[in-house]
């Protein structure tokens, strides 16, 4: 497989060029948009890096499939979803159209808006900290931190965010008891998140083995709570690309505008990629080159007939 990975990496390097790092956060704007790094840690105990997969970059929108996951064991399935639904937008992460010209709650968990809603709910329930420990523990990386400089800079450009979030509060679906600013502080928090590539392939690694943490045996999330996170990953884990994405692709995956995507192969292992330069939608463009490039090579798309399972 190595070799499969490291063709992949070559090939994604030259196209890093037609994308640009996220420059609206300041900080991620700092970022070299040449770098390159795909990890898969697989379920039968393979662990293979090639390229930048030890440097460390904003977590940004990845989180916010940890948040739904354990905002699902503390909170519980109907209060989650009393609050947001599970549909794809077709429209940019940050966007407060439907938000405000329907009367339906934030489409799915995976946006802005959703994700703001679900961190309201855990923002009161759980500390950072705690919430900290949980996501070392996730990610198999106990070097996992808040990286403040990402923070600050955030939330000193949050304005669409903030709009976004009393928006929710004037519709109802941030409680008039909880705190908008702390649930916004929540949310910017977990998106300052600092990560490596090897980092987010050992959560792969948790998700495709139905929360269970391979090498312990420990189940670290239920499986109601894996099978939610990685149906959303498939249908709305790439902004408004994510139906390119599946046909192209076919792995559940979640994209971050620090330029990290997170997939999981069910039942097979965890890919972890981190590649800064963006395409218009905030996707890597380096990032989906190596996705589609193994997924083609080692059948790993969805509906791929020769796709098997260790
Ligand atoms: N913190 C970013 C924002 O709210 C997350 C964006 C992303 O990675 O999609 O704009």
């Amino acid at each position: 497989m190595r070799d499969v990975l490291e063709q992949a990496v070559a090939l994604g390097k030259t196209h890093t060029h037609e994308g640009a790092v996220a420059t609206y956060i300041p900080e991620l704007g700092k970022v070299d948009g040449s770098q390159l790094g795909v990890s898969v840690f697989c379920r039968n105990g393979k662990r293979i890096s090639v390229g930048d997969t030890k440097v460390r970059f904003s977590i940004q929108s990845i989180s916010k499939i940890i948040t739904l996951a354990v905002a699902l064991e503390i909170c519980g399935f109907d209060q989650v979803f009393k609050k947001v639904g599970m549909e794809p937008t077709g429209d940019p992460f940050n966007s407060l159209m439907k938000l405000e010209n329907t009367d339906s709650s934030p489409y799915n968990p995976m946006i802005n808006a959703g994700a703001i809603v679900v961190a309201s709910c855990l923002a009161s329930e759980i500390s950072f900290d705690t919430m900290l420990d949980t996501i070392r523990a996730l990610c198999m990386d106990p070097d996992i931190n808040l990286d403040k400089k990402v923070y600050h800079s955030e939330m000193s450009h949050i304005s669409r965010n903030r709009a976004i979030a009393y928006l929710l509060e004037s519709k109802g679906y941030i409680e008039k008891n909880k705190d908008v600013e702390n649930s916004l502080h929540f949310y910017v928090k977990m998106c300052s998140l600092s990560v490596t590539a090897e980092s987010l392939a050992g959560l792969g690694l948790i998700l495709a083995n139905d929360g269970i943490h391979p090498d312990t045996g420990k189940r670290l999330l239920s499986s109601q709570a894996v099978k939610i996170v990685k149906t959303l990953m498939f249908t709305c884990g790439m902004y408004d690309g994510s139906g390119e994405f599946a046909v192209r692709v076919g792995i559940p995956s979640k994209s971050g505008v620090g330029g990290g995507i997170l997939s999981v192969v069910d039942g097979e292992m965890g890919i972890g990629i981190f590649g800064p330069a963006l395409d218009k939608k905030g996707n890597s463009v380096a990032g989906e080159c190596v996705l589609e490039y193994m997924s083609h090579e080692l059948h790993l798309h969805m509906f791929d007939p020769q796709r098997h399972t260790l």
